[in-house]
């Protein structure tokens, strides 16, 4: 098992575990005394722990060792229009799989539920992470609506708008031209809400500087998978820089 705790980690530091993580631990995975657990907290990398059960639904990990050092967070940023609830954990946990380091819910024209629950995507999260064998959370940025979501990007970041009308083009060879080959690729993904975007707002992204139209192929993908492919798309062509 491999958790997320808040708490500091070093040498020698015992952690009282919180009451759900104690049930997980000692009573779904029925780990016992001196079982090894992983725990990281997203800041010191990652450790080997034991069990210490003082109750049957109480313990307390102790740390050993650390097995990995904190790697930097992931410069890769993933700008969604929020979904319905049950697809928006869904796209809280790829995101997190697929190395984004920034997430921020960006309110569109056509978003539906604009009501974020950040706590649950925050949860989401935490899991993915704990699940994947990633040490850094990623950032949960606050939702701003299109035009200032745009303006907060830094200028030089390539933003890659996932765009079913653009041309249908090598996505490799248009995310290779669009990349500055002289610096770590410094990157966002927008992805449109279920209703897709305005012609307003497709202009808006298109004018941004350092903005490249990009289609996922010739069918209309739902938002979730539209996610998934391009963040697997820009991983596997330029990385996040981390
Ligand atoms: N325009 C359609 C509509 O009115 O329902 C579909 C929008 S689509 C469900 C939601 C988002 O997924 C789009 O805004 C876009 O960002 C992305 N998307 C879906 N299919 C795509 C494709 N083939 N290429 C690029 N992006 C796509």
């Amino acid at each position: 098992p491999r958790l997320f705790v808040e708490t500091s980690l070093a040498a020698g530091a015992v952690l009282p575990l919180e009451r759900a993580q104690a049930n997980y631990l000692l009573n779904v995975l029925r780990r016992g005394e001196d079982d090894p657990v992983l725990v990281f907290n997203g800041r010191d990398g990652e450790w080997h722990a034991r069990v210490r059960a003082t109750g049957r639904k109480d313990g307390e990990l102790h740390l050993v060792a650390q097995t990995r050092p904190q790697t930097p967070p992931s410069n890769l940023h993933y700008l969604f229009a929020p979904l319905k609830s049950a697809r928006l954990d869904y796209v809280a946990q790829k995101a997190v799989e697929m190395g984004a380091g920034v997430i921020r819910p960006v309110i569109t024209r056509y978003t539906q539920g604009d009501r974020i629950n950040m706590d649950r995507l925050q949860a989401n999260a935490v899991e993915a992470a704990e699940q994947c064998g990633i040490l850094a959370i990623p950032d949960f940025a606050p939702p701003l609506r299109l035009p200032e979501a745009l303006a907060a990007l830094e200028p030089e970041r390539l933003l890659v708008f996932c765009d079913e009308d653009a041309p249908i083009a090598d996505p490799v060879r248009a995310l290779s031209a669009a990349a500055d080959p002289g610096r770590p690729p410094a990157i966002a993904v927008l992805v449109g809400p279920e209703g897709g975007f305005s012609d307003e707002e497709r202009g808006l992204i298109r004018d941004r500087p350092n903005t490249v139209a990009l289609s996922l192929g010739p069918r209309i993908l739902r938002a979730d998978t539209a996610a998934v492919a391009v963040l697997a798309l820009v991983q596997a062509v330029l990385g996040d820089s981390r």
